[in-house]
């Protein structure tokens, strides 16, 4: 049998997959150039495989085009490699395609870089369940259990790293047969890159092991969530952290303290997008350490957005350097493209308007009942998707941030989804999800 080596190039899209073309090896220098042809209905491929509804019809050719910087090439004992790229959708001119993901985010960091001259540095800590690993009681956070995985981790760290992108840890996390893997901060658009490849790693790697890593938010309604947590500060030109002020509230900068208040204000718009499944809105229910109110809180693992601890500073440049804020209300049916690009949306309209976090309860959130937790500023965060795409179609900003049609289309991509999710009852919608991410 004769092969052919081939290259994957994909999008991370609408639904949060990674959906592209692949093409022969010896090609790679053209391709990188003009990509591989698209078409536009393709953004509007739901979760489940089909186009339920586009307002792009039949009509229309894009390129997708890899960016060079994100290769991953990844062997492995026995079979073909992981050969892919992450790229852009662009018109056949050349231009980005206002559509596209990706750039949703390169045109995020473009404002905040605009609005503040800083940058964005992030990491995703990404929860996901191994497949291939026995449920026993007792199990979380265990030596056994890390013990009992076996292969994976190791393989799935090893994986990461020769992708290019930096392991920071790997642990078994709270629910049956679920871990997390983390990854080292990074800067811009190449964080939710990285984000996108520590996934693809994953679902990779327990696929070798003949295993699945499911990154669905919720498997069953009742069971425990995989959160994708992103964790994120700002930063000067040369990199200099730009988050903290021991003086400032929480701890924050005036400007972080700021795009901290944007993106609590926005929460519920931009949950469409961070949480963007019916399943996310079970894992967004109470007693799961994820989110249900838009609230910060330090060291908090219920807020939805956490001041994170400072471990062990050796002085205060160290304390600045590791001071980051935890945002926890997004999920692995997001692209981490969209999700990022969201909240710092969110972030610049709070810096732009300059909103003022609200003042710090007298009282613990958690020791408070719902009327004084809204006294202290604080809303339900969305219960289901259905009520996040309403609070993002009442939010007027929204259409600067996507622009008109792009909301649209976003509308209608998510308003199909749910439509093709009718009949199925809680267990049947996890399901659902569960097979596809
Ligand atoms: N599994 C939780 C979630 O859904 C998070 C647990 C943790 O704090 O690591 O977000
Ligand atoms: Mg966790």
């Amino acid at each position: 049998m004769q092969r052919e080596d081939l290259i994957f190039v994909g999008t991370c899209d609408l639904a949060g997959l990674v959906r592209g073309k692949a093409f022969p090896a010896a090609d790679a220098a053209a391709r990188l150039r003009r990509g591989v042809g698209f078409t536009h209905s393709n953004i509007m491929m739901s979760a489940f495989g089909p186009i339920y509804a586009t307002p792009f019809g039949t009509e229309g050719d894009l390129m997708l085009v890899p960016d060079e910087t994100t290769m991953v090439q990844v062997p492995f004992d026995d079979g073909p490699s992981e050969r892919f790229y992450l790229g852009d959708l662009r018109a056949t001119d050349g231009g980005y395609w206002d559509h596209c993901p990706r750039h949703f985010l390169r045109r995020a960091l473009d404002a905040l870089h605009e609005a503040t001259g800083l940058s964005l540095l992030a990491a995703f800590e990404q929860e996901l369940v191994y497949t291939g690993v026995e449920d026993r009681p007792g199990s979380p956070y265990s030596l056994d259990m890390f013990r009992r995985q076996n292969a994976f981790g190791e393989a799935l760290m090893g994986a990461i790293r020769q992708a290019g992108v930096v392991p920071d840890s790997f642990l078994p996390e709270y629910g049956p047969r679920q871990f997390e893997m983390t990854v080292k901060p990074t800067i811009g658009l190449r964080a939710a890159d990285e984000a996108v490849i520590a996934r693809e790693m994953a679902r990779g790697v327990a696929w070798r092991l003949g295993h699945r890593a499911i990154l669905c938010p919720m498997l069953e309604p009742d069971g425990v969530g995989n959160g994708t947590h992103i964790h994120f500060s700002l930063c000067g030109p040369d990199g200099a952290p730009a988050t903290h002020d021991p003086a400032g509230p929480h701890g924050l900068s005036a400007v972080a303290a700021a795009f901290a208040a944007g993106v609590l204000h926005h929460m519920p718009a931009i949950a469409a997008v961070t949480a963007p499944s019916a399943a996310s809105y079970y894992r967004l229910t109470p007693n799961r350490w994820a989110p249900t109110w838009t609230n910060l809180g330090e060291r908090d693992r219920g807020a939805s957005l956490r001041v994170c601890p400072v471990f062990a500073p050796e002085d205060d440049a160290d304390a600045a350097r590791q001071f980051n804020l935890e945002y926890r209300v997004c999920d692995a049916s997001a692209s981490p493209y969209m999700a990022l690009g969201a909240l710092v949306f969110a972030g610049v309209d709070g810096i732009r308007k300059g909103m003022a976090l609200p003042a710090a309860p007298a009282r613990g959130f958690w020791d408070m009942d719902e009327a004084e937790r809204a006294a202290a500023g604080a809303r339900p965060l969305p219960r289901s998707l259905d009520d996040a795409l309403r609070a993002l179609a009442a939010t007027p900003e929204a259409g600067e941030w996507f622009g008109a049609r792009f909301l649209a289309a976003y509308q209608m991509f998510k308003r199909s989804e749910l439509q093709a999710l009718e009949g199925l009852d809680d267990r049947g919608i996890c399901a659902r999800y569960a097979a596809v991410y």
